[in-house]
C-alpha cells in the first residue's frame, strides 16, 4: 500500500466495522469528557463498546481510525490485533501512531516495524512524517532509523536534517517552536 497516495474519498458510512476494537476509548485524550489519554473511557466496556452510543459526544462520532476509514488499510492494523491506532492528519498529511501504552513495544514488532519503515520512506518526499506516541512520547520514524522526540503536544514541531557519514545518509531532529509546518 501506498500511503503517500492520496486519501480514498469521503464514505458515507466506513469501509469496516469497529467490530470488537475500542481501543481509541482508551489512548486518546477527548476533552468533551475530560478523559485523560491511556485510560479506558468510564463509558466503555472494552471490546464491547460504548454505553451511551446513542448520546455519545460529537468528538468520538466524528473519530475513524484509519484501519476503520481505508478500505486499502492493512487487515493486520486492525487496532486490537497491532495495538495501535493510526490516523491521518489531514493539515499535514503526517500519520500518527497512537500505541497502546499496556503494549509499549508494538510498533516495534514486525511486521508493523517494516510498514512504519516503508510508509515513512514513501512519505519523506512530500515533507510529511511517521510519528510514533506511546502516551505523550514521540519517536520520528524515518525508513529504519526511530529517533526520540521526547513529550510533544500538537503545538510542537520539529526539524529533520541529512548528515551524510562513512555509512551513508543519516537524518537528524531537533525540535523547533510552533506547530507541524504543511507539506509545500
Ligand atoms: S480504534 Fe478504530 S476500529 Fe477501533 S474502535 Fe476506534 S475507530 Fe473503531
Ligand atoms: S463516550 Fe463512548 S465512544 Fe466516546 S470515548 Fe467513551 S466509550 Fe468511547
Amino acid at each position: 500500500m501506498d500511503i503517500a497516495a492520496p486519501s480514498d474519498p469521503p464514505f458515507a458510512s466506513p469501509p469496516r466495522a469497529c467490530g470488537d476494537c475500542t481501543l481509541c476509548c482508551k489512548v486518546y485524550t477527548i476533552p468533551v469528557l475530560d478523559k485523560p489519554e491511556g485510560q479506558w473511557c468510564p463509558h466503555c466496556t472494552p471490546g464491547r463498546g460504548c454505553g451511551i452510543y446513542a448520546s455519545r459526544p460529537d468528538y468520538c462520532r466524528a473519530f475513524h481510525c484509519e484501519w476503520l476509514a481505508a478500505p486499502r488499510f492493512p487487515d493486520h492494523w486492525k487496532p486490537t490485533r497491532s495495538k495501535m491506532v493510526v490516523t491521518r492528519f489531514p493539515g499535514n498529511g503526517f500519520l500518527y501512531v497512537q500505541v497502546d501504552p499496556g503494549h509499549p513495544r508494538a510498533w516495534s514488532r514486525q511486521p508493523y516495524r517494516g510498514d512504519l519503515a516503508r510508509w515513512a520512506r514513501q512519505l519523506l518526499p512530500r515533507g510529511a512524517h511517521v510519528l510514533v506516541f506511546v502516551h505523550d512520547e514521540a519517536t520520528l520514524i524515518i525508513g529504519y532509523q526511530a529517533i526520540p522526540l521526547g513529550r510533544m503536544s500538537t503545538e510542537d514541531s520539529f526539524r529533520v536534517r541529512m548528515r551524510p557519514t562513512a555509512d551513508g545518509v543519516k537524518y537528524v531532529a531537533e525540535r523547533v517552536p510552533g506547530p507541524p509546518k504543511p507539506p509545500a
